[in-house]
C-alpha cells in the first residue's frame, strides 16, 4: 500500500491550497513555489505513486488531467502564447512528492529543455 502524501490532503481541503478546479477524478492547484507567473499541479485525485504505477484504469483520469490542463491554460491566458506540461518519475527525473502530478507551467518564455 502506498503511503499518502501532502497532495492527499490537499485534496480532501484538510490543509490549505490554492486549488483552481476539482471534480470526481482530478484536483488542481497552485504549485507553492512557483517557477512561472502559471504554475498549476494538476493530480489524480487517487494515489498514484509515479509514471511507472500507472494502470489501464487510471486512465479516465489521466485523460481528465490533460482536459483540465488545457481548460486552465486558457483561463490563465497563456494557451496562444504556450505553455508546458512536465511530468517527473522518480530520482532521475526529480520527482519530489510520490503522488502524481502534471506541472502546467507558464507565462513567460520557457527556453529549450531537454534536462
Ligand atoms: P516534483 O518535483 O515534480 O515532485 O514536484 C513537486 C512540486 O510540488 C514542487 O514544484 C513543489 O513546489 C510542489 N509542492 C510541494 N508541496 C506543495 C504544497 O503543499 N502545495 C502546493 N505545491 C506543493
Amino acid at each position: 500500500m502506498a503511503e499518502e502524501t501532502i497532495f492527499s490532503k490537499i485534496i480532501r481541503r484538510e490543509i490549505p491550497a490554492d486549488i483552481l478546479f476539482q471534480d470526481e477524478l482530478v484536483t488542481a492547484f497552485r504549485d507553492i513555489s512557483a517557477q512561472a507567473p502559471s504554475h498549476i499541479l494538476i493530480v489524480p485525485n487517487h494515489l498514484i505513486p509515479t509514471v511507472n504505477d500507472i494502470k489501464a484504469s487510471d486512465e479516465k483520469a489521466l485523460g481528465r488531467m490533460m482536459t483540465v490542463a488545457a481548460k486552465l491554460a486558457q483561463e490563465e491566458g497563456i494557451a496562444e502564447d504556450g505553455y508546458r506540461l512536465i511530468m517527473n518519475c522518480n530520482k532521475h527525473g526529480g520527482q519530489e512528492v510520490y503522488h502524481i502530478h502534471m506541472h502546467l507551467v507558464g507565462g513567460r518564455p520557457l527556453g529549450r529543455m531537454i534536462a
